[in-house]
């Protein structure tokens, strides 16, 4: 990934996607109004922050980003697989719909993901002209959503696996996410026995890796151009909100993605 400093806040891109084409950006919370715990660029607006600091905080992003803050289409992110296509930024008295994976091919959306932990996956497809964002957490890895997207971009845009360019994003590593026994049931459920490739035991504990579990999923859906940012949020609290390591009292760091017109 490519680190950048653009009017106080930092942010990443993946090398892979052409950025004569397409505007994206995994920001830090670096840089923005919020307090304690939720310091800085903290864009979650239902964890306990300052509402008219998480608002301060958007238009600040989307300042440094170089997008009008009404181009924003962003989602009520609920651990599912629900799929939607942005046509246009989402009206400003408009409620959140409930989806965890938003795609667009117009130019005027700008397209906005939250995230502490969970994986940010982010789309492009060159062929199409068609972006999007999934998130995934472990019930939405255990559902296969990272496919569910690939799906969604065969379907409602024609697009050939083949061609898409898909990054991980910041997210708790699989040396960091410690899960119950349970899970561990529910994805040798869904995977079969190749989810035993997931997890690893460690004095009497187990730990998910969801990079290895998106990875693995979309590659059965027939991506193969995945560029990884290797980034842990847990192990890296000065740059990124981590739900686990930060227990649950924390922020939500913003992920964004545009088409150049
Ligand atoms: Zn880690």
């Amino acid at each position: 990934m490519i680190a950048h400093n653009n009017n106080g806040l930092r942010y990443y891109t993946f090398e892979s996607f052409p950025a004569n084409r397409v505007d994206h950006g995994l920001y830090t919370r670096l840089g923005g109004k919020s307090q304690g715990p939720y310091q800085a660029l903290n864009l979650g607006g239902t964890v306990g922050d300052r509402p008219e600091d998480v608002l301060t905080n958007h238009q600040q992003l989307f300042e440094s980003f170089g997008r009008p803050f009404e181009s924003r289409f962003d989602v009520w992110q609920v651990h599912g697989k629900t799929m939607l296509i942005a046509h246009q930024p989402r009206p400003r008295n408009q409620k959140h719909q409930p989806a965890d994976g938003i795609f667009t091919d117009n130019p005027e959306v700008t397209l906005l993901m939250r995230f502490a932990d969970c994986v940010p996956l982010v789309y492009y497809d060159p062929q199409k002209h068609v972006v999007g964002l999934v998130h995934a957490g472990w019930q939405g890895t255990l559902q296969q959503v990272a496919a569910e997207g690939v799906r969604m971009l065969q379907e409602k845009f024609d697009s050939d696996p083949e061609d898409l360019l898909v990054g991980i994003g910041p997210s708790i590593c699989g040396h960091c996410y410690e899960v119950r026994e349970d899970v561990y049931k529910q994805f040798l459920n869904a995977f079969g026995a190749d989810a035993d490739a997931f997890f690893t035991k460690r004095e009497g504990h187990l730990y998910l890796d969801l990079w290895l579990a998106n990875t693995y999923t979309l590659h059965q859906a027939g991506v193969h151009n995945i560029e990884q940012s290797n980034l842990c949020t847990a192990e890296h609290v000065d740059e990124w909100y981590s739900y686990r390591k930060e227990k649950g009292i924390t922020g939500r760091f913003g992920v964004v993605i545009a088409l150049k017109p």
